[in-house]
C-alpha cells in the first residue's frame, strides 16, 4: 500500500513533538522518570520490546514467552523481597494496577471470610496513613471500600498504635508504604503487619517506589521477611528502569491470591481468565524488565542503588545547608520532600514552590506538592518533592548550585496569598461553589473558571502557566470537589480534537 504520508516525515513529526517534552534523560526531571543512565540498557530494553510486539499477552498459552517472562521475572522479586515459597504474583501495567488488585483481593477475601456482616451490607474499611498513594483512594472508590485515613505528624510519619487502634472486623485491608511517596516516609510496617495478622487483617506493603532500590540498602525490615506482610507492590517502571507499564504485585498464600483473579465461562466464546485488568494486553514492558534484569542482576541493581543513595545524601546536605529550607522528616530511599524552616526570621524564609518555580528556570524540573488539611484538623505544609535516580550523579553539581542560587533569588518572598488567587473569581462565587448544595459543576462553567484563572483557552489546547505556585494556591485554598472538578475540566480540555475545516 502506498501510505498518505512517508514514514520518514511522520517520525519527523513525532520527533517534533517529542522534542517539546519535558526531557526524560539526563536528570533534569526529579520525578516521572527513572534514569538509569545506561544508554545502552534503554537500548536492550527497546529491541526487547520491538521483539515482542506483536504478541498478546492475553494468553500465556499460545504465547508461552509471555508465561517464561513474568515467571522469571517474579523469581528474582520473591528473592529480591525475601519471599518463600508460598509467595507467588503477577506482572502489572503498573503501581496503580498493583494496588487496585492488592484492594480487590483483600476485598474478595474479607467477602468470603465475613459471609454474614458481608450480606447485612457492612461496607468493608481500607486503612492506611493519609500519605498511602493516591491509588488506594481509586481502589476504595472502584471497589466500594470505606476509606479510612489516619493523619501522620509533621515528619510525615504515621504511629503504629493510631493504625493499630482503628483495626476491627469491617478492616479488609491495612496499607503501609517502604517508603510512602509525599514524604518518603517508612511506615512502622512490622509492628502494624503484627497486629494485622493477629486479628486476620491482610497487610499490604506499598513498595512502589522503594520495592527496587531498598533492597539494596539498609533499612528497617519491610518485606516479606515480616510476620503478617500479605501482599507487596513494587514497580518495575520505577526503580526496576523498565519503560512505563510494569510492576509487580507478590501475594503471600495460594489460595488468597486467587482471589485476585476474574474467571468467566459464562459467554459464548472464549473462556476468559485475567489475573489483571486488561484482557488484551502488550508484552512489551514485560519483555524489556525481564531484559533489564537479566543485564542488571543483584549486582547492577545494587551498583545503581549505591549512586541513588550518594547523590541523595549529597542533595539532602545541600538543602538542609540552604538558608530558609530543610528537608521533611527522616526520608528513606531516593527521594524527599523540601518545607520552609520556620525556625528562621520570616524574611528569611523560602517558600518551597516560588523555589521549584525558580530552580525550573534554571533548568530542573522539581514536583510541587500543596498544602494539606488532614482529618485530625493538623496541617501539612507545602513541600517540593525531589526523587534521585542513578543519572543524578551526572548533574550532581549543576544541580546543587542551581539549589542555592534559586532559594538566594526568591527568598524572603512570601508564599502565594489565596486571597489573591480567588480574587479571579467573580463576586459571590466562591461562596456559591463552597455552598453544601451547590450543584455539581458542568463543563462549561468549570471551562470559565479556569479561563477566570489564566488557565486553558477556548477551542484550542489548553495554555499551561510557566509558575505552578499560584496553581498550588489554589489546589490548596478551594474545596476539594471543586479543585477535582477543575482539574478533570483542565485535563479533558487537553485532549479534546481540534475541529480542522472540512
Ligand atoms: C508511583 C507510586 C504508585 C503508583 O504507581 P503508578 O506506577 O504511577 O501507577 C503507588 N504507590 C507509590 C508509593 C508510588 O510511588
Amino acid at each position: 500500500m502506498k501510505f498518505q504520508e512517508e514514514p520518514a516525515d511522520i517520525l519527523a513529526s513525532l520527533q517534533e513533538l517529542r522534542d517539546a517534552d519535558a526531557p526524560t534523560h539526563g536528570g533534569r526531571v526529579l520525578s516521572y522518570v527513572y534514569d538509569s543512565g545506561l544508554a545502552e540498557l534503554d537500548e536492550l530494553a527497546a529491541a526487547a520490546i520491538r521483539m515482542v510486539q506483536p504478541v498478546n499477552g492475553l494468553d500465556p498459552t499460545t504465547f508461552t514467552s509471555v508465561a517464561t517472562m513474568e515467571r522469571e521475572v517474579l523469581a528474582f522479586a520473591r528473592g529480591m523481597l525475601r519471599g518463600d515459597e508460598e509467595v507467588v504474583g503477577t506482572v502489572t501495567s503498573g503501581g496503580t494496577e498493583s494496588c487496585l488488585l492488592a484492594v480487590k483481593t483483600a476485598r474478595d477475601n474479607w467477602r468470603t471470610a465475613h459471609p454474614v456482616v458481608h450480606a447485612e451490607g457492612t461496607v468493608p474499611r481500607l486503612l492506611a496513613p493519609v500519605t498511602a498513594h493516591a491509588a488506594f483512594q481509586k481502589a476504595a472508590h472502584y471497589f466500594g471500600l470505606e476509606l479510612d485515613l489516619v493523619s501522620v505528624d509533621a515528619n510525615g510519619t504515621c504511629a503504629a498504635s493510631a493504625l493499630i487502634e482503628r483495626m476491627g472486623d469491617d478492616v479488609a485491608l491495612v496499607v503501609v508504604s517502604a517508603p510512602s511517596y509525599p514524604f518518603a516516609a517508612l511506615d512502622p510496617i512490622v509492628d502494624v503487619a503484627a497486629a494485622a495478622a493477629e486479628q486476620g487483617i491482610a497487610c499490604h506493603v506499598d513498595a512502589c517506589i522503594g520495592g527496587w532500590v531498598l533492597p539494596w540498602q539498609a533499612t528497617a525490615p519491610w518485606d516479606f521477611s515480616v510476620e503478617g506482610v500479605t501482599s507487596v507492590s513494587a514497580d518495575l517502571h520505577k526503580f526496576g528502569y523498565a519503560p512505563k507499564g510494569a510492576s509487580v504485585l507478590l501475594q503471600r498464600g495460594r489460595d488468597r491470591q486467587r482471589a485476585q483473579y476474574f474467571a468467566t465461562t459464562r459467554w459464548s466464546g472464549y473462556p476468559v481468565v485475567n489475573p489483571t485488568m486488561l484482557g488484551s494486553k502488550s508484552a512489551g514492558a514485560l519483555a524489556a524488565s525481564w531484559a533489564i534484569i537479566q543485564a542488571l542482576g543483584e549486582n547492577g541493581y545494587a551498583e545503581l542503588a549505591a549512586s541513588c543513595e550518594r547523590s541523595t545524601a549529597a542533595l539532602q546536605a545541600t538543602v538542609n545547608g540552604i538558608e530558609g529550607l530543610r528537608v521533611v522528616g527522616d526520608p528513606v530511599g531516593p527521594l524527599f520532600a523540601v518545607e520552609t524552616d520556620e525556625s528562621v526570621p520570616e524574611d528569611r524564609r523560602v517558600d518551597p514552590h516560588h523555589w521549584a518555580d525558580q530552580v525550573r528556570t534554571h533548568g530542573f524540573l522539581l514536583q510541587l506538592q500543596p498544602g494539606f488539611t488532614q482529618s485530625d484538623g493538623t496541617r501539612l505544609p507545602p513541600t517540593t518533592h525531589l526523587t534521585i535516580t542513578p543519572v543524578t550523579e551526572v548533574v550532581l553539581a549543576e544541580l546543587s548550585a542551581a539549589l542555592h542560587t534559586s532559594a538566594d533569588e526568591v527568598r524572603g518572598v512570601p508564599p502565594v496569598a489565596v486571597a489573591e488567587v480567588l480574587a479571579a473569581l467573580p463576586g459571590g462565587a466562591l461562596e456559591a461553589l463552597q455552598a453544601p448544595d451547590a450543584p455539581p459543576l458542568d463543563s462549561a462553567t468549570a471551562a470559565a473558571l479556569l479561563a477566570g484563572f489564566g488557565l486553558g483557552s477556548d477551542g484550542g489546547p489548553a495554555a499551561l502557566p510557566d509558575r505552578m505556585a499560584p496553581i498550588l494556591a489554589l489546589v490548596g485554598a478551594l474545596p476539594a470537589p471543586v479543585t477535582e472538578r477543575l482539574l478533570t475540566e483542565l485535563l479533558a480540555r487537553l485532549i479534546e480534537p481540534v475541529s480542522t475545516a472540512p
